[in-house]
């Protein structure tokens, strides 16, 4: 079987990582030169996003026999919402690194395939490829083919303004900031490198690549951030429900395929499953979408919290906080298993509901 996956990103090397295990060896075509990200940066993964999964990395392996090393654990979480704060310990999740390096985590699931051909600095033709070969693998980590193939529903649509700072930074806590007046309705959330060295993201919605700079401006000085900043960049972050994923021949993957999430604009560990789904689909028949049940309704339910944050005034921001730290809900929250973005979700959009 002959199988085409454009790009070699999260989902795609997934996918072949899936077929490779079934004795097939697909062709990724990758517009870059080489393997990572163009602009580094640390990714998170929250242990209260990916309940009922308790641990994500053992989760990974057990489930699709995929190695991940993190960065680092992640067991310190600081939120600022505009006149509040709010600090949590414990088995958060964890920390990946984003880069060009072997730690990667590109690279490193480029570094467990054996068989895919990767042909670097080629820009995929669609068109051609679909007609090329039994199945087309859609991993290019954006909505452009599925927007194309009429399958994208826009949620989304702001920027990511990030930097990589330098200064003293605690590596196993991640700090997020909540304030309307400089994220819109986003956030900003610094990640750590280790101790000298971190990344700081700005995440706005319904910005324009200019209208963030000024965002970010106001972020700096309202928190009084001064670190000396060694590397900047603007990303397009858009994200939306993708249905179906699957066109005659043509799997959608990745950001491509709806995992970014429409909340947080977390999509690591989406991607991975869904390069894992599309490529159990291509080897057993089985319905693409069937196998994205799960994935399909999280991202539902994290639209409930991204509607929420958009209604929000820093007032609710301020008493949401308040509200986490009584005991009994940040226990229940943080120290039991429950199905946060399940049942939060619920209980958001009876709320919001009752708001109006
Ligand atoms: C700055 C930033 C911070 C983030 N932070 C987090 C986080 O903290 N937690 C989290 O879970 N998620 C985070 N994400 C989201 C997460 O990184 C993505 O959801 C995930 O990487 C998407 O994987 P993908 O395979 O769809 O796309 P990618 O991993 O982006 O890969 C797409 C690949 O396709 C290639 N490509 C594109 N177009 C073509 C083409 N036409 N032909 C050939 N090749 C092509 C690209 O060069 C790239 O290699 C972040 C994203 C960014 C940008």
């Amino acid at each position: 079987m002959n199988v085409a996956i454009i790009g070699a990103g999260v989902a795609g090397l997934a996918c072949a990582h899936e077929l490779e295990k079934h004795n097939i060896s697909p062709v990724i075509y990758e517009q870059n030169a080489y393997i990572g990200e163009q602009y580094p940066h640390v990714g998170a993964m929250l242990e209260l996003i990916d309940r009922p999964v308790v641990d994500v990395i053992i989760y990974i392996k057990n489930e699709f026999d995929i190695d991940i090393k993190p960065l680092n654990v992640l067991t310190k979480l600081i939120t600022y919402s505009p006149k509040d704060s709010y600090e949590v310990r414990g088995n958060l999740g964890y920390f990946v690194e984003r880069g060009r390096n072997s730690n990667d985590l590109k690279n490193q699931l480029y570094a467990q395939l054996n068989n895919t051909k990767i042909k670097f600095n080629e820009v995929a033709d669609y068109e051609t490829l679909k007609n090329q070969y039994d199945y087309v693998v859609i991993a290019n980590g954006s909505p452009s083919f599925s927007k194309e193939l009429g399958c994208f529903n826009e949620l989304f649509n702001g920027f990511i303004r990030g930097a990589i700072v330098l200064g003293e930074f605690d590596p196993n806590a991640l700090i997020a900031w909540i304030n309307k007046d400089y994220c819109k309705s986003g956030y900003v959330y610094l990640t750590p490198f280790n101790n000298k060295k971190a990344f700081i993201g700005l995440i706005a919605s319904d910005v324009n690549e200019s209208e963030v700079e000024h965002y970010w401006d106001l972020f700096k000085s309202t928190e009084n951030i001064n670190y000396p900043i060694v590397e900047e960049f603007k990303l397009n972050h858009i994200s939306g429900f993708v249905y179906p994923h699957t066109v005659s021949n043509t799997l959608l993957a990745g950001n491509a395929g709806g995992a970014l999430d429409p909340f947080l604009g977390f999509g690591q560990f989406t991607s991975i499953a869904m390069g894992v789904m599309a490529g159990k689909s291509i080897i057993t028949g089985d319905d693409y979408d069937k196998l994205l049940k799960y994935y399909i309704f999280k991202q539902r339910k994290m639209h409930q919290f991204r509607i929420a944050l958009n209604k929000g005034t820093n007032k609710d921001y301020d008493k949401a906080i308040a509200l986490v730290k009584i005991p009994p809900l940040k226990h229940l929250v943080y120290n039991t298993k429950i199905d946060f973005v399940k049942h939060g979700a619920n209980i958001i959009k009876f709320l919001s509901k009752r708001k109006g």
